[in-house]
């Protein structure tokens, strides 16, 4: 069902200059999307529900809108999501061992625009019944939607489960450099209203992982890359100690996503994905500050076809990386 805001939403991604389409012909009862990883936690699931896309819909190198709709899902097809997810696709077996699950709607899941918040609610009342050994649920939103009302009430609700569950937000960074973040990559994001959400979680001892992308835009070098992310977790250092708080960097290497400016940046020559190497050395970055690190290698298939960040003979070091995800060990980086 078309409403004001899918109008919205495809004229901010038009004027964006991005070119993808929207899945308008996907089954509205089912999940976008869902995989399994694992983290220091243990098992992690990650769930993308369909819904209506993110309607900020500028960032430069996003095609994660083209996974959803310009259609408003309502709350009844986003709880049959749930119910697949519970009923058909988790056996007893996964739903005692998982530990960690991560809620995304490739845009802001507190945003109820797109995702309502009886079916949020209804999806932790399935949680809390069948996987009763949850520790961390993530919840993946812009700051701008994280309200005190709506996190108290998750967060009493997912206490009820039989292991006490914490919440962690999880925002999209992509790069410390002002310029870089919101001039060139339009993430409409300022340190502002990033420490007061610090702040805002902070009393309440919530999580908060921050999404940063290396090589966000064209024309940064390897080096160039690095330093960003280098000073990236210094300033999440200081927040950490600041606010006494758990921070998690969640680290991507930026791909060529289809059908957005950073694709044709690509095709100019004047974009180069980043390479395996340089996610090793931002990662060492992190060692001896509080800041904990997962390097995401997952493009999620929105890459230019051969136009990812993993190229062949990475093999060994996509098992280091990944084996770090695991351990937080940085002797493994040497
Ligand atoms: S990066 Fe996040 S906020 Fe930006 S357009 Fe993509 S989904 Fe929306």
């Amino acid at each position: 069902m078309e409403n004001k805001l899918s109008k919205i939403i495809q004229k901010r991604t038009e004027d964006s200059q991005k070119t993808y389409s929207f899945k308008e012909d996907h089954n509205p009862r089912m999940p976008a999307d869902y995989w399994f990883q694992t983290s220091t936690e243990g098992p992690v699931l990650f769930l993308v529900f369909f819904t209506q896309a993110c309607r900020w819909a500028k960032c430069l190198g996003c095609n994660l809108p083209s996974k959803v709709t310009l259609s408003h899902i309502g709350f009844r097809d986003i709880m049959k999501q749930t119910n697949f997810i519970f009923m058909n696709l988790l056996s007893d077996r996964q739903k005692m061992n998982l530990r960690k699950i991560i809620l995304s709607n490739n845009g802001s899941v507190l945003d109820e625009e797109t995702l309502s918040t009886t079916a949020l609610l209804y999806f932790i009342a399935r949680m809390n019944m069948d996987c009763p050994n949850i520790k961390v649920l993530t919840i993946e939103t812009r700051p701008e939607y994280v309200d005190p009302a709506e996190l108290e009430t998750i967060y009493r609700a997912i206490r009820e489960g039989e292991t006490p569950t914490d919440l962690e937000i999880a925002i999209g960074f992509e790069a410390f450099d002002e310029k870089i973040r919101n001039e060139h990559f339009k993430k409409g994001l300022t340190l502002e209203v990033f420490e007061k959400l610090a702040e805002m979680l902070s009393r309440y001892k919530y999580r908060l992982k921050t999404y940063f992308m290396l090589k966000p835009v064209p024309g940064l070098s390897e080096d160039d890359a690095i330093a960003d992310i280098a000073a990236g977790i210094r300033y999440l250092d200081s927040i950490s100690a600041k606010y006494n708080l758990d921070i998690n960097m969640h680290l991507n290497p930026t791909y060529a996503a289809i059908g957005t400016p950073l694709a044709d940046a690509f095709h100019n020559g004047t974009f180069v994905p980043p390479t395996l190497q340089s996610v090793k050395k931002a990662i060492a970055a992190a060692e001896g500050t509080r800041i904990s690190i997962f390097a995401g290698l997952n493009d999620e298939d929105l890459a230019v076809p051969g136009r990812s960040f993993i190229r062949p003979g990475d093999e060994g070091l996509i098992d280091v990386i990944e084996q770090f995800n695991r351990t937080q060990d940085f002797t493994l980086l040497q």
